[in-house]
């Protein structure tokens, strides 16, 4: 499969042709068909797959520019790699201008709240933040139709899964969910068992 099969829109094809993103990676030829037709996907695969590549086109091509409220949401284990997705996901969307935003601990709660207020279609963040952004009312979850779920083993290591479980549980049930990971231990086997709806298991 080449990205030009996949029935992307020209403002993402152009982006990814200015990125040099010429052929889709195996993680993105297997994940972007299937999130388009909106399948949850439990993914194992490396830093460096392009599995950023993976949820981050199909997201991009989804969103309405129109729409004010945040669409998609995707949980980092860490800062450094909310900014990395965050760039990701801008260069992406850059000619159909999707706002993303990234939220997370150790940076001024009130400049990410008044970037909130702004429309953001997508929200990357780490679980400690962006729980505490919906229990203050300042993340809405009501339009998200897109989760992610990133380096889920990392995160669970971090002993981020009761802050993960309760953001999981706040958004609307008609969604898509992915989960990337580089193992899949017992308790992130666990959680994509929980949490999504009979996930296609891909292996790069
Ligand atoms: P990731 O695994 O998401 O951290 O991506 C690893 C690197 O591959 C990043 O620097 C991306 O910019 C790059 N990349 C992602 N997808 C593609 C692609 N289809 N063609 C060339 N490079 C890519």
């Amino acid at each position: 499969e080449e990205f030009t099969t996949m029935s992307l829109s020209d403002d993402i094809t152009r982006a990814l042709n200015s990125l040099g993103y010429d052929q889709p990676t195996d993680v993105q030829k297997q994940v972007i068909p299937l999130v388009l037709t909106k399948k949850d996907v439990t993914v194992k695969a490396q830093t460096g797959s392009g599995k950023t590549g993976a949820f981050a086109i199909p997201i991009c091509e989804s969103v309405d520019w129109d729409e004010n409220k945040p669409q998609a949401l995707v949980l980092t284990p860490t800062r450094e790699l909310a900014t990395q997705v965050k760039d990701e996901i801008t260069n992406i969307g850059r000619f159909k201008r999707v706002k993303a935003t990234a939220i997370y601990g150790k940076e001024p709660f009130a400049r990410q709240k008044s970037e909130l207020k702004q429309k953001s279609h997508v929200v990357v963040g780490t679980p400690g933040r962006v729980f505490d952004h919906i229990e203050k009312g300042t993340l809405s979850l009501e339009k998200v139709a897109f989760l992610v779920i990133d380096e889920a083993d990392q995160m669970l290591n971090m002993g981020f899964i009761d802050q993960v479980e309760a953001i999981i549980k706040k958004i609307p049930a008609e969604r898509t969910t992915m989960l990337f990971s580089a193992t899949l231990p017992n308790d992130v086997q666990t959680l994509s068992n929980q949490y999504m709806k009979d996930p296609v298991q891909i292996e790069i």
